[in-house]
Order: structure tokens, then C-alpha cells, then sequence
């Protein structure tokens, strides 16, 4: 199916054909119609899936179509996109900029979040914009300093609304929302749907149109998961080992603190491989031009904490490694789709420590997979994992997402009864 049956202007369909798209995406050609027509829309889909530009397309052609004047006034902003991190914020931002461009009357797309100077967002937003893309925070600190109104917003967007909710965007979502006229569209994108992201959706959302992508394996991006067994002494080692073997053009590895960060890529780069941390505990600035270089190759690994597991999108990243596990099996799914982009293949391992193999297997267990513990010539594993203790009968070490649930107590509950009673001990032996 070509760009061109789904409704949009020839200006558009050749902003996608230079955005070197060849075909819409599934949630492209069940999204885009509707959202021309109108429609509030649900979408559930992960970053990776085409989502920026199945509401950016849409968005855009109606901005141009419908009239340039209205209320507002000079700071009126006509579309609202909120993302939850700074750096979805640019993306987005420069993926609305880029499509806009083809288009024959200009339109002007604002991206403004915190963690730097708020003043060049006010002069950016002198005369109003077409399209804001922020961050919530920052955003209501505009309006607060008179910098932008959003009482003729006619479109929002919400992207990744779990993770606004995640990062403890609820409040600011409250205040944004009481700002914007009722009248108007409502795009609402999330990877997953915990209750609190459904409530948030039923009350934004008026009949909408549900675009669902199904997890299938025609679809996935196909991503290689290995899980190598490793002494924790031994994993930068073990890295620089696969680095070189696989010839990684670029890998990411994710570290459990900013500390490790940065302590994992100096030991990198002093043994001759550029590799530079990325955490939140720097600069704005720093952190873009990192990115920025990991984008154009310059650093052939960045070692981060979960601040990149969401929303950054590198295309052609051939590798992931959990050189620390994440702390739940959402972190781990969305660590791992920083690889295997847009259908292209990608490998994704996991360092699991002796201490860490119980954790591990509860995440195998959450996300139904079960991965042979490999072992790595010149790296085999010289410590073993502890026996479950008494106290932790899971031997999960009382880490976040590792509590036994109600169904985990009810089965340990009938082994215990299982192991006293001698008749059901020869049951489950026979
Ligand atoms: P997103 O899910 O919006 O973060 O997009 C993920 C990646 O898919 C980006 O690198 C896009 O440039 C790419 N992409 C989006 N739509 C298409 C398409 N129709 N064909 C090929 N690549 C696409």
C-alpha cells in the first residue's frame, strides 16, 4: 500500500519518500486516515514501530490545511505534541521539522524542554508556533512567564504516555490539559496500558479509533537475545571481547548507575575502544552532542543507565548489552528495542553474574522466554549462584519486581505441602 492511498497531499507523501520511507508502516496505514478525518486515536505501539511520523504526516496536513488566523493571539500555539525525556522531545521535534520543510507554506515547529536556558524557547516562541513539542515541565513554565498560550491547541498529542506517567508526570499532565480549550483532537500513543495510562486515555479520549500493532513475529524486529553467564570482575573484559568479535560498528550497554557509566566507558576508551558515558548527570548539552556523535558514528559505544532505554531512536544500532540487568522486565523489553530498528535485525545480550541469575530468570519469566546461559571461552564463570534463602525463598534479593506474586506464593505454598506429604511426594515422583 502505497503513502499515497492513505489520504495525504502529494507534499507529504514526497516528505515521506525523502524520509527514504517506502511503504507506511502498519500503524502508519491504520493511523494516518483517521487521524485525517478528525478522529481521536488510540494508538498501542512501541518507539520503532514508524508511530512519530503516523500522527506527524497527519498532523501536519491538517495544520496546512486549515486557516493560519484565528484566536490566540500571537502566541497561540495550534498543535501540541508532550513527550516525557528532552531527548524524545528533539527527536520528535526534528522528524516534524524535516517532514514540514516539504511543504509550501512554512510551518513553524517549537521544541522546548528543561535542563537548559528557558530564554531562547521564549525568543523561539515569539509570534506564536504552529506545533510545540515539549516536555511538560518546561512547558508550563512557558505559560507562566506569558511566553505562549494554548487556549487554541486544536491538536494534542500525547507520545509515550506510560512514560510520562512513569517519570511522574501526572500533576503537570492535570495542569496542561485544564489549559486547552475542549474542543479538540486528542492522539494518544503508549507502549503499554497499566491501568493508570487506560484512565488517563478514557478520560482525554473521545470515541476513539483504536490502532493497535500486534505483537507477531512478522513485525517484531527480529532481535537476537543471548544471556552470557560472567563473573561481575570479568564483564568490561568480556565486553571489549564481543566488541571485537562482532565488530560492532556501535553498541549501547546499559550500567545500573551514572557512576558505573562513566567508570565502564573510561576503562573502555583507555583500552582503545571510544566509548563515552551518557546519564543524566550531565549537561544537557553534553548529553546531545553524545548522542549526536553516537548517531554519526564518532563513539562506537555509549554506556548508559535506563535514561536511554526509552524513546531514543538510532537507526541501524546493531547491538545492546545489559552489562548490569535492568531492574524490571518493562526496563528490559525497552533496553532491548533500542535495537533491531524499523525491521532491521539486532542483537541484544545480557551479562547475568552468579548474583544476578535469579533476577534474570525473573525476568525470563515475566517476558516468557527461556535463554541458555552461555559461556564465553577464556570468561567461564568461576562463582556460582547462592541457594534461595529462607528469607527470600525466591532468591530474588528483594530487588523491585521481584516479589513473589499472589500465584508464586500459592505454588511454593503447594511444593511445601507436596515435599511433607509422603503421598503426594510419590505422586510427583512416579
Ligand atoms: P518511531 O517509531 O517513530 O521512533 O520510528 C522508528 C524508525 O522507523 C525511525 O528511524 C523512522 O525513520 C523509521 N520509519 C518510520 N516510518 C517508516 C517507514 N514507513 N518505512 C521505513 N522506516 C520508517
Amino acid at each position: 500500500m502505497p503513502f499515497a492511498s492513505l489520504g495525504l497531499s502529494p507534499a507529504l507523501v514526497h516528505a515521506a519518500e525523502k524520509a527514504g520511507f517506502v511503504a507506511p508502516t502498519p500503524i502508519q496505514a491504520g493511523a494516518i486516515p483517521s487521524i485525517l478525518q478528525g478522529a481521536d486515536l488510540l494508538g498501542a505501539a512501541q518507539t520503532g514501530s514508524g508511530k512519530t511520523a503516523a500522527f506527524a504526516l497527519p498532523l501536519l496536513q491538517q495544520l496546512q490545511l486549515s486557516a493560519t488566523q484565528g484566536p490566540g493571539g500571537p502566541r497561540r500555539v495550534r498543535a501540541l505534541v508532550l513527550v516525557p525525556t528532552r531527548e524524545l522531545a528533539a527527536q520528535v521535534g526534528e522528524v516534524l521539522r524535516s517532514l514540514a520543510q516539504h511543504l509550501q507554506q512554512p510551518l513553524k515547529v517549537a521544541i522546548v524542554f528543561g535542563g537548559v536556558s528557558i530564554n531562547p524557547q521564549m525568543l523561539g516562541l515569539r509570534g506564536g508556533a504552529d506545533i510545540v513539542v515539549a516536555t511538560p515541565g518546561r512547558l508550563l513554565d512557558l505559560v507562566e512567564h506569558n511566553a505562549l498560550r494554548l487556549s487554541a491547541v486544536a491538536h494534542l498529542v500525547l507520545d509515550e504516555a506510560d512514560r510520562l506517567l512513569d517519570l511522574g508526570f501526572a500533576e503537570e499532565l492535570q495542569r496542561v490539559l485544564a489549559l486547552l480549550p475542549a474542543q479538540r483532537q486528542n492522539l494518544f500513543f503508549s507502549a503499554t496500558f497499566p491501568a493508570a495510562v487506560q484512565a488517563l486515555a478514557d478520560g482525554l479520549l473521545k470515541n476513539p479509533v483504536r490502532v493497535e500493532v500486534p505483537h507477531t513475529p512478522g513485525n517484531e524486529p527480529a532481535i537476537e537475545q543471548r544471556a552470557i553467564a560472567v563473573d561481575a570482575s570479568r564483564r568490561t573484559q568480556l565486553l571489549r571481547h564481543l566488541v571485537k568479535e562482532h565488530n560492532w560498528s556501535r553498541v549501547l550497554v546499559f550500567v545500573a548507575t551514572q557512576y558505573a557509566a562513566e567508570h565502564v566507558a573510561e576503562k573502555l576508551y583507555k583500552a582503545g575502544i571510544f566509548a563515552s558515558p551518557f546519564h543524566g548527570g550531565l549537561s544537557q548539552g553534553a548529553r546531545n552532542q553524545v548522542l549526536q556523535e553516537f548517531k554519526d558514528e564518532r563513539w562506537q559505544v555509549v554506556v548508559t543507565t535506563d535514561l536511554a532505554a526509552r524513546g531514543i531512536d538510532i537507526a541501524q544500532l546493531p547491538a545492546v548489552v545489559n552489562y548490569d540487568l535492568p531492574r524490571s522486565a518493562v526496563d528490559y523489553v525497552h533496553r532491548i528495542g533500542r535495537t533491531g530498528r524499523a525491521g532491521e535485525s539486532g542483537m541484544a545480550v545480557s551479562f547475568v553474574t552468579a548474583d544476578a541469575e535469579a533476577h534474570f530468570r525473573l525476568i525470563e519469566k515475566r517476558q516468557h522466554l527461556a535463554l541458555p546461559r552461555e559461556q564465553i571461552a577464556g570468561f567461564e564463570p568461576t562463582e556460582t549462584p547462592a541457594p534461595p534463602s529462607s528469607t527470600d525463598p525466591q532468591g530474588t534479593g528483594g530487588i523491585k519486581g521481584k516479589r513473589p506474586s499472589k500465584k508464586d506464593k500459592l505454588r511454593a505454598a503447594a511444593a511445601a505441602a507436596a515435599t511433607e506429604s509422603p503421598a503426594a511426594a510419590h505422586k510427583k515422583g512416579s
